[in-house]
């Protein structure tokens, strides 16, 4: 039912770059098997899921959504995807992205921009847009994105969908393409939180092929939801409702604040100032570190190679020049530029200063709160080519979400409401370090 819908669907939407039919039906029939000999203990066992296009599934496309590694089929298996097949997951394909996951709308994939299922002529936001708009597109069960400065949050607010950021280190990067690796953490959508759940169960943990992961004694997600907020104390960051922040959009991330004081509970506004510095912090440490991780493409090892050159290093400004689209040489040029012996004090050491602050704004906030509740993203879903024309637009609608990640924290997002027009919007949860169990059972008894 699930492949007839993506037949029917994403020809419109484009949530997916690959879909691999016969495959899946060959491992749902496997499945069943294990599950009719009792052999299958997952929850997730024989649920069609589907992957993004930046995390590595053996022998199959893994293409980052660039001509780059359009033809690269990865030697191995990322420690999710492992994870998942053991759990008896049936892959259906893989979902269409931003660039190297640069963007905030999935327009800059090389392969087509993904459409926003609610209203085609809109964006699904980014960059994990095609795994948002597949799950609320009826196109997956539940998908894996991944989250540098808000790229499964702010997707999922556009979509209508549930999706959640885990704590820097929960889940491995192991097979995650490296955009900003300290930055980067995979992690699941779905309709609800308790679907969830059933998948951080399965995928999170320790594992030696990634030495920034750890184990903090989690797991048991699905088991400890119970629906009971009473006396959990919500922590309002006022500057999150300010300036810039459409009014439907706050009017209905309150109201969500309210039904969860109505269930028991506390509520309370307070000031966190240093969100303002947020975004330049993070454009510069993710550009740096990007400008670092993708200088492994450069035509030999694997990956586009240009047909014409001179001598080698023509090779690499060719292969460069024509494997990486605009958005990526733009974060390229911006990285090497803040990295530059002359301007490294004045702007990525000064980002990292900040980087700190706010990690000690957030520590300071958690002191009183269980967790903070405010909005995604300042909007709801886009127009299609609104924000291409003009980049610094699109860096600022990241205001929510990307000191989440500067500070290493977990973040939920779930459907609140929709707007006027029609269009969904959604309410961020953000966790103390590995709170995970909070912000999923907060959202369990919301929705
Ligand atoms: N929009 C942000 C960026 O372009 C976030 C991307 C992400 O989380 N991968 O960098």
């Amino acid at each position: 039912a699930v492949l007839e819908r993506i037949e029917k669907k994403d020809g419109e939407c484009r949530a997916y770059l690959s879909v691999f039919k016969e495959e899946a039906f060959k491992r749902a029939d496997e499945i069943q098997k294990q599950i009719d000999a009792g052999e299958a203990a997952s929850p997730l066992a024989g649920v069609p899921m589907a992957i993004k296009d930046n995390i590595c599934v053996k022998g199959l496309p893994t293409t980052c959504g660039s001509r780059m590694l359009e033809h690269f089929r990865p030697p191995y298996d990322a420690t999710v995807t492992t994870r998942l097949h053991d759990a008896g997951a049936v892959l259906l394909g893989k979902l269409n992205m931003d660039e190297f996951a640069m963007g905030s709308t999935t327009e800059t994939s090389y392969f087509g921009a993904c459409k926003n299922p609610w209203d085609v002529t809109r964006v699904p936001g980014g960059s994990s847009g095609g795994a948002a708009a597949a799950v609320a597109a009826a196109e997956a069960y539940y998908t894996l994105g991944s989250d540098t400065g808000g790229s499964i949050r702010q997707p999922c607010s556009f979509c209508g969908v549930t999706g959640l950021k885990p704590t820097y280190g929960a889940v491995s990067r192991y097979g995650l393409v490296a955009y900003a690796s300290s930055l980067d953490q995979i992690g699941p959508i779905a309709r609800d939180a308790k679907d969830l759940a059933a998948v951080l169960d399965v995928i999170v943990g320790k594992d030696e092929k990634d030495a920034t992961s750890v184990d903090a004694g989690e797991g048991g997600y699905l088991v400890s939801l119970t629906g009971d907020v009473r006396g959990l104390k919500v922590g309002i960051p006022s500057d999150y409702f300010g300036e810039g922040l459409d009014e439907e959009v706050k009017e209905k991330v309150l109201a969500a604040a309210k039904k969860l004081e109505e269930m028991g509970a506390v509520v309370e506004e307070f000031p966190m100032p240093m969100v303002e510095y947020a975004i330049p912090a993070y454009y510069i440490i993710a550009s740096a570190e990007a400008t670092s991780n993708l200088s492994r493409y450069d035509g030999i090892k694997y990956g586009f190679r240009a047909e014409k050159f001179d001598d080698l290093i023509d090779l690499y400004v060719q292969s460069r020049s024509q494997g990486f689209g605009m958005e990526v040489k733009r974060r390229i040029m911006l990285g090497n530029f803040v990295l530059s012996s002359g301007y490294y004090d004045a702007y990525y050491k000064k980002a990292l200063q900040v980087k700190a602050l706010i990690k000690g704004e957030f520590d300071k906030a958690f002191e009183r709160f269980d967790l903070l509740l405010g909005p995604a993203a300042p909007t709801t879903a886009l127009k299609l080519g609104e924000s291409l024309q003009d980049p610094l637009k699109m860096y600022l609608g990241d205001i929510y979400t990307v000191s989440v990640n500067l500070a290493g924290l977990p973040g939920l997002v779930a459907p609140c409401g929709f707007d006027g027009q029609g269009l969904p919007v959604g309410v961020q949860l953000i966790g103390r370090p590995f709170g995970e169990k909070t912000l999923l059972n907060t959202a369990y008894a919301y929705q």
